[in-house]
């Protein structure tokens, strides 16, 4: 079973929480890609859940969609932004997918009288997940990096940190390699940085029988020479593989902080991999012109959980994206759509130069929703539209525009004179909750007269879904002779999936989410010419005149 030449990285965490594991390992996975090597990744996730599709973003943050229709954990999105891979339902394991696969087959018979046990039988199972993601169908892999998700000392995790001491011994030291990413805190009153936690974190993952090979000390301050050999002494891990994580201002710059701090060649020869220079220069440019862009806009997010930032982890770093792409800050103000409709929309959306209304479910804040994308209408600033979004901006034309004053999505009100926005009916009978609604990657043509095919270049399209209701074909001659324009439609199902406004220098509501496509390297279309638009606007609003030359200006506009 063992692969000799496969390499294997175990990424854990101790102390705390949110200490930024996934990004710590996606960057890991950017040093070896930059060293030429062929990266995947497999994050283990330890609740009973089979996916987080089902939980509150409240406990969960965003769910991100992989093109095959997972529904998973949002560091996968991480690991694609910063590798410029795509995932799949194979690189995210929940403990309850490892139980229900184990479970499934002990009621097949499959055990022949045994006993069904967590060790040997889920460790198994676990183990059989880390081989089968470095080969992966026609794809195969140099390097798998494995993040267990929780922390140190966590009940839940124990049976992957067992799966992963019995694979370390199977695969052997030189294929294997164990990072435990740490926190080193300053204490105001000694004035210190405290190694205490880091050592009795490590020693926790000893016990199990795990020993950490490097060491991501996370840390305010700087982590000199008698720390790192303090550090290094008490754990067991020679000091030049205590490598300082210090807060950085972008998590961009944590490969480059990285590799500088001898991460990339610990690891090539820890390794042994037969790895070349590694190529950075991408990277380093691309951090540089993320410090110093040379103009800002202010773009309005708005959403229902305004608070809950993680709810909405793609689309923020899409605009990041955006923004180097269009060597410009985005400035982002978060607009809860509650507010807007206890106040004036004026009061809360006037001085925007875009506006983004977010994915979501529910009915609460939609009237607000509604109200604030009949206000950037009406005075034609930029809008973008996602999933949710876009649905409020048809429902808001049909109601103001196209006189159906009791126009409304059935999600919420089922009774509503003119549905709109309907339930597919593929989900007319769905009663299961979880994995159910419209999800992954669907083929898209885009119209050619359009602001969006300026966007992409490209007449075919493939986004990713997570939704269960549709813009609904009924009305589809009312709205469009009223100026909704319909400029994408699914090729083999005939449903509407992006909306534009014929009268408006930018306005694109589209029923899938962009954001879960955008990449450090490679900005969306839509968000690069979302913010280029906004940023065009906001000029013009300077100059005094907004909407006539707005549109004039755009007419000439070519994507960059
Ligand atoms: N609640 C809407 C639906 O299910 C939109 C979902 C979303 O924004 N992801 O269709």
């Amino acid at each position: 079973m063992a692969e000799s030449k496969k390499k294997f990285i175990f990424v854990t965490g101790g102390v705390v929480s949110s200490l930024g594991k996934g990004v710590a390992a996606a960057s890991i996975g950017v040093l070896l890609k930059a060293r030429g090597m062929r990266v995947t990744m497999l994050k283990f996730d330890p609740y009973i859940n089979i996916d987080p599709g089902t939980m509150s973003p409240y406990q969960h943050g965003e769910v991100y969609v992989t093109d095959d229709g997972a529904e998973t954990d949002l560091d996968l999105g991480h690991y694609e932004r910063f590798l410029d891979v795509n995932m799949s339902q194979k690189n995210n394991a929940t403990t309850g997918q490892i139980y229900n696969t184990v479970i499934t087959r002990e009621r097949r018979g499959d055990y022949l009288g045994k006993t069904v046990q967590v060790i040997p039988h889920i460790t198994n199972e676990i183990k059989r997940r880390i081989y089968a993601v470095v080969r992966d169908g026609e794809k195969d892999y140099d390097v798998a990096i494995v993040e267990v998700g929780g922390t140190i000392g966590d009940i839940e995790s124990l049976p992957f940190l067992e799966a992963i001491r019995q694979f370390c011994l199977e695969v052997g030291p030189e294929n294997s390699c164990n990072i435990h990413l740490t926190l080193v805190p300053y204490i105001k009153a000694a004035g210190e940085l405290k190694t205490k936690p880091t050592q009795h974190s490590v020693m926790k993952l000893r016990e199990i029988g795990i020993q950490a090979n490097a060491l991501l000390c996370r840390c305010e301050y700087r982590l000199n020479k008698e720390l790192r050999e303090k550090i290094g002494l008490f754990c067991n891990v020679p000091s030049r593989s205590v490598i300082e994580a210090r807060d950085v201002k972008s998590i961009y710059e944590i490969p480059l902080v990285f590799e500088k701090e001898g991460l990339g060649e610990f690891l090539s020869n820890h390794l042994r991999l037969e790895a070349g220079e590694p190529d950075l220069v991408e990277w380093q440019n691309l951090v540089q012109r993320l410090g110093k862009p040379s103009k800002t806009v202010v773009i309005g997010i708005c959403g229902k959980y305004v608070n809950l930032h993680d709810s909405y982890k793609s689309i923020i770093e899409a605009f990041k994206h955006a923004g180097v792409a269009n060597d410009a800050k985005v400035e982002l103000r978060w607009i809860d759509s509650e507010e807007i409709e206890s106040k004036q929309s004026a009061d809360i959306l006037a001085g925007l130069s875009g506006l983004l209304i977010c994915p979501g479910f529910g009915s609460r804040g939609i009237e607000g929703k509604i109200m604030a994308a009949q206000y950037v209408r009406e005075k034609k600033i930029p809008f973008l539209g996602i999933c949710l979004g876009m649905q409020c901006a048809v429902i808001e034309f049909a109601r103001n525009v196209c006189g159906l004053k009791g126009a409304n999505s059935a999600e919420f009100n089922d009774e509503a004179e003119h549905k709109v926005i309907d339930l597919m009916e593929t989900q007319v009978d769905v009663s299961q909750m979880g994995g159910t609604m419209r999800l992954g990657a669907y083929k898209c043509n885009i119209d050619p007269n359009s602001n969006t095919y300026q966007a992409y270049g490209e007449e075919v399209i493939s986004e990713r879904h997570r939704h269960r209701y549709e813009f609904n074909n009924e009305y589809i001659e009312r709205l469009t002779s009223r100026g909704l324009k319909i400029v994408g439609v699914n090729p083999d199902t005939g449903l509407v999936e992006i909306v534009e406004h014929r009268d408006h220098p930018w306005f694109v509501g589209v029923q899938f989410h962009p954001e879960l496509k955008s990449r450090i390297l490679h900005a969306h279309p839509l968000f690069r010419e979302f913010v280029r638009a906004a940023l065009e606007h906001a000029s013009s609003a300077e100059n005094g005149h907004v909407s006539k030359e707005t549109q004039k200006n755009k007419k000439g506009a070519i994507s960059s």
